[in-house]
């Protein structure tokens, strides 16, 4: 039977649920349980994965992922609980420049995981076109980024440039993001926790822009964006079929995009042998995107 929550429950089911967004869920509905029951099951749909939580705990030495949920069991409320928490703030902005203003504002002065106290000037969160058909992420800003609050600033950003350039387009016409919107210290790789606490905001970002293509620039991009471990090797050379994780674009006819992995562009300074391999990772890219390489000039 229906009832209305007490107070100090609603607060609780209230925190929890905001846990979950942070956490990168925001799709909850309430399903009855077979007669009799007094609760209904919470079930979170991330990706493809259809979880109800209320039944499922993870396996001992299993990690928590973007994909996957926990979740929670509800007594059955007369009230939209759900619906009036659970969206992503800019759920129903379909101008992804206002989509992308409210992600920031709700990503506020961020402390919501330790890179916010290891020495950060400033929240790098994105630069470009917020209609780019293409985008690129990379790991972490850097020194340069960290100073300019902008990230691919530095020598690595001047090469992705040229990267971006050979393909006969300019850096204003893609978006480029990274996973983690802090600077690590001493530009050492975020750890996963890092990565999973700051990537749903990038999911939403990526929601909200609706790319045609994303290159994960690097493996601890393409291990975040795919929740899955492989080497370069194996990740490099094809297209994923990519949706964000935990959120749902307002764009019905945004059915995700193509994912491609190549190398980091600070990766490709310390080794330039691979750049060959990078171009022909780009030229996928390019063919997917029905571009065409500039002439060389003469
Ligand atoms: S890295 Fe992301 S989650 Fe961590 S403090 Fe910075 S903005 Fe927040």
């Amino acid at each position: 039977m229906s009832r209305t929550l007490d107070p100090d429950l609603r607060r609780a089911l209230a925190a929890r649920i905001r846990y979950y967004n942070e956490m990168g869920i925001y799709d909850f509905y309430q399903r009855p349980l077979p007669e009799g029951g007094d609760e209904v099951a919470a079930t979170v749909v991330v990706g493809e994965e259809e979880t109800n939580i209320s039944e499922r705990t993870l396996e001992p030495g299993e990690e928590m992922s973007p994909r996957k949920a926990a979740a929670v069991a509800l007594p059955v409320v007369d009230e939209n609980v759900l619906e009036s928490i659970a969206p992503n703030l800019e759920h129903g902005v379909k101008d992804p420049v206002k989509a992308l203003k409210i992600i920031r504002e709700d990503l506020g002065d961020c402390t919501r995981c330790v890179l916010h106290k290891q020495g950060r000037k400033q929240i790098v969160f994105g630069v470009g076109n917020p209609k780019a058909e293409l985008m690129f992420v990379g790991e972490g800003p850097g020194a340069d980024e960290d100073e300019k609050g902008e990230p691919f600033v530095g020598r690595a950003g001047q090469l992705l440039n040229n990267m971006i350039k050979a393909m006969g387009i300019t850096r204003e016409d893609v978006y480029i993001a990274n996973i983690v919107k802090c600077r690590p210290p001493g530009n050492r790789t975020p750890e996963r926790d890092e990565c999973e606490t700051c990537s749903p905001f990038l999911m939403r970002q990526i929601a909200a822009i609706k790319p045609k293509v994303i290159v994960a620039l690097g493996a601890t991009a393409a291990k975040t964006l795919l929740a899955m471990s492989a080497s370069m090797i194996q990740l490099r050379g094809r297209f994923y079929d990519f949706k964000p994780a935990g959120v749902r674009s307002n764009d019905p006819e945004w059915d995700g995009c193509k994912l491609a992995v190549t190398y980091h562009p600070a990766f490709l300074l310390r080794d330039p042998r691979q750049k060959g391999e990078a171009w022909k990772d780009l030229q996928m890219v390019m063919k997917e995107l029905g571009m065409k390489a500039p002439k060389a000039s003469s």
